[in-house]
């Protein structure tokens, strides 16, 4: 199986200079319970047709991307790199009172 992947950095490269990182999932709430958590670990989707997936490219810029891809018939519809998530602000600190004198 050959075919050409299109890395966001490099352009164009045979898939063999990629490491394929499976299908996009969602992590479960937190925390989670144990359905969702093997759910999380242990089960996929596994479509026949097109799925946003995980990239490296382990063999040129090392860098991670996603990419939607048909299963059937390996056509790369696009590419591109992931956004990072918003951080979570992190609560003001505490102020303590200052000792009355
Ligand atoms: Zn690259």
């Amino acid at each position: 199986m050959s075919f050409l992947l299109t890395c966001p950095n490099c352009g164009p490269r045979d898939v063999n200079e990629f490491a394929y990182a499976g299908e996009v999932t969602t992590r479960p709430s937190e925390p989670p319970d144990l359905r969702e958590l093997t759910k999380y670990v242990y089960f996929r989707r596994n479509v026949a047709g097109v799925q946003r997936e995980w990239w490296y490219h382990r063999f040129g810029c090392e860098i991670w991307f996603l990419a939607d891809r048909d299963t059937r018939t390996n056509e790369v519809l696009g590419v591109e790199l992931p956004v990072a998530a918003e951080p979570k602000a992190a609560p003001e600190p505490a102020i303590p009172d200052t000792p009355a004198v």
